[in-house]
């Protein structure tokens, strides 16, 4: 299965070809969970397709969608959550949106256990909520397979993302500096020490036009400290008018 929040685009199909490389049947749930949204988010304005979300979901082979209401997932009484730590405390997203992990891994486990798949797949783009959800299904013995997909992006770079329509076309102009300035920094990284590299990263973001939320380099694993010799990631927030944009990619220097 691929859990998503609707408003669909090429990365999410992609989740569902992956799914379908696992298994024989994919089911796609489109649940825009509540409980990962703070008050101050957007919530409301959250884009919402659910039609042609459907009808690009018939297109790629997709064998049932569940879009469950709000008052089935959160009936009357409902008054239990996933608290979690280790990578959800890693001062990435968490600095930001201290309440999303937990709303996001108690709706996972939720879904999970309503779909009971023998495989679920979750994008690399939000590699923290990756790491989460791995950690959760190892801790809780989740008798399902998490497996992550790799990011599909435009030809420009910028990751897809539901968000992406909030960008103005200015914004919209802007927005690659995000991943050619994580680029930039990666290329770096074999032959610099890390802080400076990330300091010039954290600079070259500011000038293209974005607030910074983080700019952090971590192990691929832990999201720990980062050690030369493990799988590193570099992961970045920032935004850009009213739009906040998250990425990351592999940024290990030590193997391969
Ligand atoms: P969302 O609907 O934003 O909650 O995302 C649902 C799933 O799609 C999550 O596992 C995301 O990580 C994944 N996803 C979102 N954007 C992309 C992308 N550009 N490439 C691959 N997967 C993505």
């Amino acid at each position: 299965m691929a859990p998503t929040m609707g408003a669909l685009h090429a990365g999410h199909v992609s989740l569902t070809q992956l799914a379908r490389a696992h298994a024989a049947r994919c089911v796609v749930s489109i649940f825009v969970n509540p409980t990962q949204f703070a008050p101050n988010e957007d919530f409301s304005k959250y884009p919402r397709t659910f039609e042609a979300d459907v009808e690009k979901l018939a297109g790629a082979g997709v064998d049932l969608v569940f879009a469950p209401a709000p008052a089935e997932m959160y009936p009357q009484g409902f008054c239990t959550s996933v608290t979690l730590e280790g990578p959800a405390v890693a001062g990435l997203e968490d600095r930001f949106r201290p309440t999303h992990f937990s709303g996001v891994a108690t709706v996972v486990a939720k879904l999970l256990a309503q779909c009971g798949p023998d495989v679920a797949v979750f994008g690399e783009k939000d590699f923290q909520q990756l790491a989460v959800i791995r950690r959760m299904a190892r801790d809780l013995d989740l008798p399902t397979r998490i497996v992550g997909a790799p990011t599909v992006r435009e030809a420009d770079g910028l990751a897809l993302s539901s968000r992406n329509v909030y960008l103005s076309a200015s914004d919209r102009a802007a927005a690659p500096a995000l991943y050619a300035a994580m680029r930039a920094c990666a290329a770096r990284l074999a032959t610099h020490d890390f802080d400076s590299v990330l300091d010039e990263g954290r600079k070259a973001i500011a000038a293209a036009g974005f607030a910074l939320d983080y700019l952090e380099l971590r192990d691929a694993d832990t999201l720990g400290a980062p050690d030369r010799a493990r799988p590193l990631r570099l992961l970045v927030a920032a935004r850009i008018g009213a739009t906040r944009l998250i990425d990351n990619i592999d940024a290990s220097v030590g193997v391969n």
